[in-house]
């Protein structure tokens, strides 16, 4: 269970998260949306302690996310607590970032190895276990380069796969592609939905959320407007701001 518990965010004066409260629960999945600037991004960086928040916490199954209270104040963790953290949610970026120098097969055994979690033999027999899962097995030996974004993108997805995250967040997953390619990146991220994985996507596919989120979340001015199943929030939506921002988008 992810709990994000009125997170406030500010960069100066200005203020991105005003007070978000969100619950994700085991195998739930979870769609975000929200015009451009509302926080979005920011709140899934939030939840990995990519950014800290200036009031409120987050906990992934009640274990407090970046900090440890101390008395009734809260302190930063190490560097290390909190890379292995982070090991327990995984990050899918909408620009892939693997890294160009290793190849695909490489990409996705690196970090069980470089966590000391796996040697290096059964970390690669994983990410091949994981390249087949993401349709991929016979592009172990290639650099990202050589991939189309589509294929990048599910070899990122099976990277993250690789610690055996608790929680998955994606940030709009498929807006850096090509339109064709974006089929083959969704069907990817629906297998997992129905496997049980547990996942928190930023995204403007419509459809797609209708089809898969068990909940709805919309976001605007950093605040939650509100939050339902999709039959509500997107066929009911009871905001004006949410209204307009679903017919600005179908
Ligand atoms: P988009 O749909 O365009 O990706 P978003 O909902 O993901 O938008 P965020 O990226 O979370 O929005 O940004 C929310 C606001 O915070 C924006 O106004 C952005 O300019 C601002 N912001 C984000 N990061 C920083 C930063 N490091 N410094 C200053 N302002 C920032
Ligand atoms: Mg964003």
């Amino acid at each position: 269970t992810v709990e994000v518990h009125d997170v406030h965010k500010w960069y100066g004066v200005h203020r991105v998260l005003n007070g978000v409260d969100l619950t994700v629960r085991p195998g739930e999945v979870t769609v975000i949306l929200g015009p451009s600037g509302s926080g979005k991004s920011t709140l899934l960086r939030v939840v990995n302690h990519l950014e800290k928040p200036e009031i409120g916490h987050v906990s992934l199954d009640g274990e407090l996310i970046g900090v440890r209270r101390q008395g009734d104040r809260l302190k930063e963790l190490s560097e290390r607590a909190i890379l292995n953290q982070r090991g327990r949610i995984g990050f899918v970026f909408q620009n892939f970032n693997l890294f160009p120098h290793l190849t695909v097969l490489d990409n996705v055994a690196a970090a069980p190895v470089a966590t000391g979690r796996l040697g290096k033999p059964a970390a690669l027999e994983l990410a091949r276990d994981l390249l087949d899962r993401v349709g991929l097995a016979d592009k172990a030996g290639a650099y990202p380069r050589q991939l189309s974004g589509g294929q990048q993108q599910r070899v990122a997805i099976a990277r993250a796969l690789a610690l055996r995250p608790g929680v998955i967040l994606f940030d709009e997953p498929t807006s850096a592609l090509d339109p064709e390619l974006v089929g083959e990146v969704l069907s990817v991220i629906k297998d997992l939905a129905t496997s049980g994985t547990t996942l928190v996507i930023v995204t403007h596919e419509i459809g797609f959320a209708r089809e898969i989120a068990d909940r709805v979340v919309f976001i605007d001015g950093g605040r939650i407007v509100e939050q339902g199943p999709p039959s509500e929030v997107l066929d009911k939506p009871r905001h004006e701001r949410t209204r307009d921002f679903l017919s600005k988008v179908l």
